[in-house]
Formats: structure tokens, sequence, C-alpha cells
């Protein structure tokens, strides 16, 4: 018998990671996990790389690392393995997620200026341009910093790094395959995904893709770290190998994932299931009595503001009387904020749930 102390696996998951995973890629979790020391897993592996790759549209000599850890693992392994203190880093910091840029940097002591964006909202061309590049090696930014919603600005972002010569580093954890990322185009040196995001398979795995010149730094680079270092990782690469157990059975996971966005038309056809299902959501909330907290949303997620309620009771509400997970948010957007997201297996009849259940809400005087 279930006990209150069960997490609770029945909900619908609106959340922005972990989200619902469709059956067939569960299935796969299921399943007994092989011995990785073989060919067969090398060509796996091999393949995850080559199909990496192309979703992200790198050139030919990048590479892709595939981490045993959360989004976080690879954000910290960029910071250690790309820059030293002589590295003088330019940070946006809109939210959660370019704060943890910014405690990296200090944590391995490379220089570093934040600039702090109000939450919610655009970096905008004269808080960038502020800025004289030439002090600066390097730009991070979290593409769609996702505590806030706010998709950035790739194309002014990416014309200030190229005019300005600066190593251009993007957190693509929650943007990659909802909003349009080309690291060919944007001249990106490093992008950073995650498995639990839009790949809607179980956390545990993250990957970094390396262009030309990322790979050059990392071999350049004498880091002091086992479990996190990269020159090792893109050794073991060569043959379709990681230099420890990996999470075999997520790695299998998104390979069939892989393979499910190139047959079902590409990463254009992926992006374009998620921006319906954020929208036709957006059209349906218009009349309820919410704002949307940010500017320039990406198609991962709507952030609303409430404005007769605490958007914290939303989210316990929904979660208990209605078996519908969203997203709280923290600290001082604890009871502004509330996030939906629009990745993992879901469908216009999930969105038709969920506004549903926020129109009883509302009769129930609970909006
Ligand atoms: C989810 C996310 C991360 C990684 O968080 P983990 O909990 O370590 O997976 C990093 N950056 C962004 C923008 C994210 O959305």
């Amino acid at each position: 018998m279930p006990t209150t102390n069960d997490i609770s696996v029945d909900k619908l998951n609106f959340t922005i990671g972990p989200v619902q995973i469709s059956e067939h890629i569960r299935n796969i979790g299921a399943e007994q996990v092989p011995y990785f020391r073989t060919s067969e897993f090398s060509n796996l592996m091999l393949e995850n790389e080559r199909l990496m790759k192309q979703l992200s549209d790198a050139d030919e000599e990048a590479r892709v690392c595939f981490i045993t850890g959360s989004g976080t693992a690879s954000m910290e392994a960029v910071i250690s393995n790309c820059f030293t203190p002589q590295d003088n880093l330019l940070i946006i910091n809109g939210g959660t997620f370019g704060h943890r840029f910014v405690e990296l940097a200090e944590i391995y002591n490379i220089p570093h200026t934040s600039i702090p964006i109000e939450m919610g909202h655009q970096l905008t061309k004269e808080q960038l341009f502020a800025h004289d590049g030439k002090c600066y090696t390097a730009l991070l930014v979290n593409m769609h910093e996702t505590s806030t919603g706010v998709l950035y600005d790739m194309d002014m972002i990416a014309d200030y790094c190229r005019t300005h010569s600066l190593f251009l580093v993007v957190d693509a954890i929650s943007s990659f395959l909802c909003d349009n990322i080309s690291m060919r185009h944007w001249g990106i040196s490093v992008m950073i995904a995650a498995s639990q995001k839009a790949l809607a398979c179980p956390p545990g795995v993250s990957m970094i893709t390396l262009s030309k010149d990322a790979i050059d730094r990392v071999y350049k680079n004498n880091i002091r770290c086992m479990y996190l270092n990269l020159k090792l990782a893109l050794e073991n690469a060569n043959r379709g190998q990681t230099p420890f157990t990996p999470a075999v059975s997520i790695l299998r996971q998104l390979n069939r994932r892989f393979k499910d966005i190139n047959n079902a038309g590409g990463v254009e056809i992926e992006i374009r299931r998620i921006s319906i299902l954020a929208n036709d959501f957006r059209a349906r909330v218009k009349d309820l009595p919410f704002a949307l907290f940010s500017e320039n949303m990406s198609n991962a997620l709507t952030a609303l503001t409430p404005l007769n309620v605490s958007a914290y009771k939303i989210f316990t509400t929904l979660k208990d009387e209605y078996n519908i997970w969203v997203c709280p948010n923290g600290g001082t957007l604890a009871d502004k904020v509330f996030r939906v997201g629009h990745i993992g297996d879901l469908t216009i009849q999930d969105n038709t749930h969920l506004v549903d259940a926020l129109r009883d809400m509302q009769r129930r005087g609970l909006l």
C-alpha cells in the first residue's frame, strides 16, 4: 500500500524538468543495463555524438562530451576546463542560472564581470555595449534563463562576440529543441544541453558540444580534476567511450530520442511541436487573471504572475487537488511567479486539462 511518504508519479507534469517521458523511452529504462566496454556501445556513442552535432548545427570539427551528471556538472566542467585566471569573463546574469555561472567563476577564481538583468527582462543593446568588449576573453549566457522564461537576443549577443573576438559559451539546457539554435551561425564555441529538459529523458546526463577553439582551450589547460576532466572525456570519445561508467541506460534512451526526432523530420519539427503547445496555452489563459511575467519568452515555458493570489498557492493547489504539477519559483519570486512548461511528452489535450483545472479554481474563488 502506498504511504504518504511515497513520492507521487501519477501527476500530469507541466514542470520544466524532469518532464514526461514517452512510454517507449521509459521502457528502455526498464531493460537490463548492458555492459558498455564493447564495440556495440561504442557505436551507439559515436552515433550519439554525430546526432547531437547535427541537432545543434555544429561544424565537422566539433566534438561532444557526454557527462554523467545533471546540467550543472557540465556548466562546472566548462568553467574549469575552458578558462584560467588569465581569462576575463562577461556573464549575463538574469536569474538563477546566470547567477550559477557567476558562482562557478568565483569558485574557480576566474576574473569576471556580471551584467545583472532585472528579472523577466531582456538584455538590452545598451547594457551589453556599455561593456568594452576588448577587456574580456569570453561571454557566458544561458540562452533561455529558465528561472524567468526570458529568451535572450542571440543575434545581438553573437554579433557582439564576433566583433570583440569573444569565446561564446551558451547554456542551451532549456532552449535546445525549444528555440532555434545554430552553433555554426552564431559562432558558439561551447554549447551545453541536458537529458531531462526537451530531450525528455531521465535526469543524469548532460552534453557539452565543443568547437575547435574550445577543444584547443581544453588541451592547453592543466586542470586538477579527475571526474570532470574534458581532456580525458575527449580522448575516450575518440573510440566511443567514456572515462568512467556512464549512465548507460540514459545514453541508450537519448539515442532513441535523437533518432525519433530525426525520423519525425528533424529539429525544426520538434521546435514547431513545442511552440504550438506554448502558443495554444498562452492563447487559452489570456482571459484568466494572470499577467505574463517575462519579455520575449522561450517556447519552453510560460511564466505567469497571478493578479490576485499567491503563485505558490496555485502550485500547491494544482498538485494536491488536481493532480497536476506546474513549476513554482523560489526566493523573492515564490509568491509572484509560477511557470508552465511545454516540453516533454505533452499534448493539446493535456493543455485542455490544465486550463480546465485553472478555470475550476477561478470558479472556486482560488484565482
Ligand atoms: C535546468 C537548467 C540547468 C541545469 O540544472 P540541473 O539541475 O543541474 O540539471 C542549467 N541551466 C539552465 C538554463 C537550466 O534550465
